[in-house]
């Protein structure tokens, strides 16, 4: 289905900026080189609100199929736990550290692996996601969860059977939903009068000037600024009272919301180094940045397999297949990729048909060079293979544009 009007303000005026062409979904890894659907790419700005969005929505992305488990992820997963420990510890200052246990909803809770810390410091917290894998999994570590996507409908539900919540948590959800605008509207429903709301999206402006194209696959269909996420949460009585920068997944905004609006200088100074994105001019370049990191990736994937030399490729991300997809790259170009997540050792990239092998075969096998298409990792895939001294050869890293480091 084609989106016509933008998912926070509803605007009908959204500006092509990126085609990426036709892509499968590309949390699909398959069983074996089975078909895959394909389905347009291609990211559009809305003119009024400045919110970037994927045209094309792909209905039920989260159901049963879904397989990313954040604990599967050693990094993400620690990253959870200092993520955790800072809303504990802004809560015990609250009040003079006589505040009583909050009732907590996790919109996008996954498999619990954030809000596991606060269920094990007493809090009371309930769950909500629809992809039911990881829901079952948080539901085994005792978070009770509704396996249904949220909005001002299950909001309301909610709120009639476990009352208002005091803290509100949406990690890396905004992103995948429909409709951003039925998010906050539901979230303006379920809140107490001073509750909290924790919200962390991927930032935009960091996707831009790092040219990570690969960001965008159909799981992804929002994309924020600070700019355009407090006008959003705004249309629905919600402020920004704090901001930062935080560099989970190639850099990403996490933002604190409550009724009142407070100007802090947090939030001003991330504001104002955001003004160039107004312009809808400077989205105009990405189209011709995106041909030319595929066009250097192919060269020189070419000359090494000319000259006899094999490269393989490190993780298999979602983003990875954005990338492989969008350049064509198989497994004559890249016989096979490694990854660390036993869930998907066994399986193919959707499409593009490469075999996902654990990480032990970089040891077995001795490529010439490694394609890590889990970039954000780089600098830890880099560092435990020197250590381990498992892998001899060089690294490829795709974005901002293929460099052999
Ligand atoms: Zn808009």
């Amino acid at each position: 289905m084609k989106r016509t009007n933008c998912s926070a303000c509803g605007y009908n005026d959204l500006r092509l900026i990126l085609d990426l062409g036709l892509s499968p979904i590309a949390d699909n890894y398959t069983k074996d080189d089975e078909s895959v659907t394909h389905y347009p790419l291609q990211l559009a700005v809305c003119a009024g609100c400045h919110l970037v969005q994927l045209l094309e929505v792909v209905p039920d992305l989260f159901g049963s199929g879904y397989s990313f488990y954040s604990s599967a992820s050693a990094p993400l997963s620690a990253y959870h736990t200092r993520y955790a420990s800072d809303v504990l510890n802004e809560w015990h200052l609250r009040d003079g550290g006589l505040a009583r246990k909050p009732f907590v909803v996790e919109i996008g809770v996954n498999d619990g692996d954030f809000s596991r810390h606060l269920t094990q410091a007493g809090w009371r917290v309930l769950g909500v996601d629809p992809a039911l894998g990881p829901a079952e999994v948080a539901g085994m570590r005792g978070i009770e969860t509704i396996v249904k996507p949220f909005g001002r409908n299950l909001a309301h539900e909610i709120h009639a059977q476990h009352g208002p919540a005091d803290v509100i948590v949406a990690n890396h959800v905004l992103a995948h939903v429909e409709s951003v605008s039925d998010v906050f509207a539901g979230v303006d429903e379920l809140l107490t009068h001073d509750g909290v709301v924790y919200v962390e999206v991927q930032y935009l402006p960091d996707m831009l000037l790092n040219n990570a194209i690969d960001l965008v696959y159909h799981e992804h269909r929002n994309f924020f600024s600070l700019t355009s996420l407090r006008s959003a949460a705004r249309n629905h009585g919600l402020y920004v009272v704090d901001a930062q920068l935080t560099d989970r997944q190639g850099g990403s905004l996490r933002v604190k919301l409550r009724r009142k609006s407070e100007a802090l200088r947090a939030v001003s100074s991330i504001s104002n180094s955001e003004a160039w994105l107004a312009d809808t001019n400077v989205y105009l370049g990405l189209q011709g940045r995106a041909e030319r990191l595929r066009e250097r990736l192919l060269r020189l994937l070419m000359v090494e397999r000319a000259a006899g030399r094999v490269v393989a490729g490190y993780g298999a991300p979602a983003k990875g297949n954005t990338l492989l997809s969008y350049c064509g790259i198989d497994c004559r170009q890249l016989p096979y990729t490694v990854d660390k997540s036993p869930l998907k050792v066994g399986l193919f990239t959707p499409g593009t048909h490469i075999p996902v092998l654990p990480v032990s075969a970089l040891a077995e096998r001795r490529p010439d060079y490694v394609l890590i298409l889990a970039w954000n990792f780089a600098d830890e895939i880099m560092r435990q293979q020197a250590q381990h001294q498992t892998y001899g050869g060089r690294f490829i890293l795709p974005i901002p544009q293929p460099t052999v480091v």
